[in-house]
């Protein structure tokens, strides 16, 4: 209830189990620094409280992808935390950026030449970081473009390059080739560049052994409680927790179809209830008669397809009536079980979480 009416869930985010993921992930870093990648609005769990929790956990430097997220970061930490722009700037944001103090990821020849340009008018040199392209073919300069850099150092006039930085394409999969050929490219391209800190490893990238930690780590998802590694025993503390409320319970006689397109037919008599979360919530169609919700540590499965603001569970004879939380993510369902039955990674689970929950904070 309440003066604003209960909404359809509760996302609850557990921000000490976020500092002791930081710490732990710290640990693993031996003395790298590990920073925080708090974009999309910190995967979705909300960057207001993230932000300052992780900065209170030792925290300093932070990633965002976008300038405007990066505008909506700042109130959040003190001034003296770092904030670098993972996508780079896009042409015309730089004096933005510049009198905002943030840093830029250069990540091609043109947003190099445009930060550089600043640098030298304004007569300083203004800090950034440089992403090599170590083989994954997203951002970052080129090896023939770090080449080109390296015979002409003059290009980095009005640039103060404070990281060099790459990003692993297979981090996930240990034994893929990719990770070391990687290690090895970024090794190589880094050596040539002046800076004072380099940084390969996102959160998988932790876990493939400590030649990959270099100065600085750039973790997300285990921060969030996700595996690091898919398919591994999760070593990360979970932080989010999400439960719908049962609107409704009801019986059907066996043959009655359930939901939209009758997906499922009742094989039975069987007593049904319709939760209020849906996929306008994030809760990913592609869960229909897949998923689960959890309800005491039973599991209650959901039947049918998934719509924008319901979904159907079988409650079998769980004691559920209206304004009952079940668990839809938490200490039964967990987030990457979550992602498994709707066929995607749990990266996409959060993010899809939207802003229809109340949120605790916890
Ligand atoms: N570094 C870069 C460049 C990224 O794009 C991301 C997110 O995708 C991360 C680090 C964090 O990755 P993860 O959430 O897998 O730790």
């Amino acid at each position: 209830g309440g003066s604003t009416g209960s909404p359809g869930g509760v996302l609850t985010v557990d921000l000490g189990a976020l500092a002791r993921n930081h710490r732990r992930l710290a640990e693993r870093a031996g003395g790298a620094a590990v920073a925080g990648v708090v974009k999309a609005d910190a995967y979705g769990l909300g960057v207001a409280a993230v932000a300052p929790a992780l900065h209170a956990a030792g925290c300093r430097t932070f990633f965002v992808a976008h300038l405007a997220e990066a505008l909506r970061l700042r109130p959040a930490l003190p001034g003296e935390a770092e904030i670098f722009v993972l996508n780079g700037l896009l042409p015309g944001d730089e004096p933005l950026c510049a009198a905002s103090g943030f840093r830029p990821v250069l990540n091609s020849g043109e947003q190099l030449d445009a930060w550089g340009a600043l640098g030298r008018a304004l007569g300083r040199a203004l800090p950034a970081a440089i992403q090599v392209d170590s083989g994954m073919s997203r951002l970052g300069l080129a090896p023939g473009e770090v080449a080109g850099l390296v015979g002409d150092p003059s290009r980095l006039d009005g640039i103060e390059t404070v990281l060099v930085m790459s990003h692993l394409a297979c981090a996930d999969e240990p034994d893929h080739p990719a990770n070391a050929a990687q290690l090895a490219a970024f090794e190589a391209l880094a050596a040539g560049l002046p800076a004072a800190r380099r940084s390969l490893a996102n959160s998988a990238g932790l876990f493939l052994g400590d030649r990959f930690r270099f100065d600085l780590a750039r973790p997300g998802i285990a921060l969030y409680g996700g595996a690091p590694t898919s398919g591994r025993p999760n070593p990360m503390e979970p932080v989010v927790r999400l439960d719908a409320r049962v609107i409704q319970v009801r019986e059907v006689p066996a043959g009655a179809g359930i939901g939209y397109g009758f997906a499922a037919v009742a094989e039975r008599p069987m007593r049904l209830a319709t939760l209020s979360v849906g996929y306008a919530d994030g809760w990913l169609r592609a869960s229909g008669n897949r998923g689960a919700a959890f309800f005491r540590g039973r599991r209650l499965p959901i039947t049918g397809r998934v719509s924008m603001d319901s979904i159907i569970v079988e409650a079998g004879d769980a004691p559920l009536g209206a304004g009952v939380l079940v668990e839809l993510i938490g200490p039964d369902a967990t987030l990457d079980a979550a992602a498994a039955a709707a066929g995607t990674i749990s990266y996409e689970i959060l993010t899809a979480l939207g802003h229809r929950y109340e949120r605790r904070y916890v």
